[in-house]
């Protein structure tokens, strides 16, 4: 049944991502996302994206705590994909495939610091994931509240996806976070 939907969704964005390419003035980049698809759809798309020139990226579903949800053949499928990529900066951390293979991969979360997510509600939570450990209104939101999530340690990062929020918190990995020991 995802199949037939995916399938659809890939036909009928063709033509609108013919059009992107030819009249887009800026960097465009698809993801595909690895469990909300059939494996070889996902791959169908990333090819079908790379052929017109754009950017791609494999991003991994998870579940509703941001940890990693796929079955076998979902991660045999991630494997292969990503072997066909071009390596980019934030993908540096090769913390995908370390996921994949049941292996943490620990971080410094920066979520509300770097990366802030805000949700329906006007909040701000730590992600879209996490909505229950810390929230605050985003009109309240002062620089004391950066500093202070840009240190917190965050209990949820070694198996995290939420692959957003690991490349914001990239470029801080050599700043400390009490709590954090890799
Ligand atoms: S590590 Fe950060 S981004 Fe990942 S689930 Fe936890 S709070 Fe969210």
């Amino acid at each position: 049944m995802r199949g037939v939907s995916t399938r659809k969704v890939l036909n009928n964005l063709k033509k609108r991502l013919q059009w992107l390419r030819d009249h887009a003035r800026f960097e465009v980049v698809i993801c595909a996302v690895i469990g909300a698809c059939p494996p070889e759809e996902a791959d169908e798309v990333v090819s079908f994206v790379r052929q017109l020139g754009f950017g791609a990226r494999v991003l991994l579903v998870h579940d509703s705590q941001g940890q990693l949800k796929l079955s076998s053949e979902d991660l045999k499928a991630f494997e292969n994909i990503v072997d066909k990529l071009p390596r980019k900066w934030p993908e540096f951390s090769g913390y995908r495939r370390e996921l994949v293979r049941g292996r943490p991969a620990p971080f410094k979360c920066r979520a509300d610091s770097r990366y802030l997510y805000v949700d329906e509600y006007g909040k701000v939570n730590w992600c879209s994931q996490i909505r229950n450990l810390w929230s605050k209104n985003l009109m309240d939101y002062t620089t004391n509240d950066l500093r202070e999530q840009f240190y917190r340690y965050k209990s949820c990062h070694a198996t995290c996806t939420l692959g957003c929020a690991r490349s914001a918190s990239q470029l801080d990995n050599w700043r400390s976070q009490p709590g954090f020991s890799s």
